[in-house]
């Protein structure tokens, strides 16, 4: 009897490594998680990267399986076809240049594929989770930056260059903030985690009265989505009106994408996803105003995604097991 092939997908964010072990059903045995610790350089987070990858292959329900090749979602853009990191967003060191797949297979001897990260949630998504049974989809991951991911006809789509899917950098307002991109007015600038508590501060120090003060006991630096997710739940007008702008956001951006594009189903991750409960009715109203060549689109799909926080290293592993068969 052959023995059952499993793989590695390893989620590499700026503040933890993921990792899990995966069958080619979608069967995950094995998880595990560390710090990333970014502020290091590449040498000691890839040496961390090394670490993780053994201490995954020498568990129990792993050894005996025999590894077909790991997969790594980077966060940033990556030169899939090279194994190079070109740009990382949340990595304060410089990583561009790196040939991170090369360094691992080195390191482990196993063959290793990079994608990007939300390349790789839209992947674990397609395959074995939310969308498993549509054929066209965009993915959208809201967190502390916003990227995305589109399927095609069943394929997940790279365009010509490799970035179609940086939906985050459609631009949402032409006035708009300043993008970590360069541009201005990008829908991640106005829609993303950061902007979401940046808003509450201002309207602070602009002498709003909210409740998200008091949740931070007065320390502006701790409010968090998740903070002002919470006053608004229990009622605060500032923290609705936020979510509320927010949700007309994520509505523009989305209706941009409808009209582009023709998906089925639209699926949110991220952390931001865990507030669905006060954006997805204000995101269908937004579509309702914006998209006319649909009739119907106040039927499109629009769900969580159901790998949740390890969406991103179950996608590597899937692409890693495309890369093989
Ligand atoms: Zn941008």
């Amino acid at each position: 009897m052959t023995e059952e092939k499993y793989f590695i997908g390893v989620d590499l964010g700026g503040t933890n490594i993921k990792a899990v072990a995966m069958n080619r059903e979608g069967k995950i045995f094995h998880q595990q998680n560390i710090p990333t610790e970014s502020e290091k350089g590449p040498l000691p987070v890839i040496d961390k990267l090394v670490l993780l990858i053994e201490s995954v292959r020498r568990k129990k329900d792993v050894t005996r399986r025999s590894l077909g090749a790991i997969g790594v979602a980077v966060a940033g853009a990556v030169d899939m076809k090279q194994g190079i990191c070109r740009f990382l967003t949340n990595f304060p060191t410089k990583w561009k240049g790196i040939p991170l797949a090369s360094r691992i297979k080195e390191r482990t001897g196993c063959t290793s594929f990079l994608i990007n990260d939300v390349r790789a949630i839209t992947l674990a998504e397609k395959t074995f989770g939310a969308g498993r049974k549509v054929k066209n989809l965009v993915c959208i991951a809201l967190g502390t930056g916003i990227g995305g991911g589109i399927v095609i006809d069943g394929k997940l789509h790279f365009g010509s260059k490799g970035f179609a899917g940086e939906i985050g950098h459609q631009t949402i307002s032409m006035d708009g903030p300043k993008c970590g991109c360069g541009n201005y007015g990008c829908f991640e600038a106005l829609a993303s985690g950061s902007n979401i508590a940046s808003q509450a501060i201002r309207f602070i120090k602009q002498g709003r009265s909210t409740m998200i003060r008091d949740l931070v006991e007065g320390d502006l630096n701790r409010i968090t989505p998740e903070v002002v997710a919470k006053a608004a739940r229990q009622g605060d007008e500032v923290a609705r009106e936020i979510w509320e702008k927010e949700a007309c956001y994520v509505g523009i951006g989305i209706a941009n994408l409808v009209v582009s594009l023709d998906p089925e189903m639209v699926i949110i991750g991220g952390g931001i996803a865990k507030a669905a409960d006060l954006l997805f009715e204000g995101i269908k109203k937004e579509l309702s105003r914006r998209v006319y060549v649909d009739p119907d689109v106040s039927r499109l799909k629009i769900v969580k995604s159901e790998f949740g926080d390890i969406a991103g290293a179950v996608g590597a592993a899937t692409w890693a097991m495309m890369n093989v068969f």
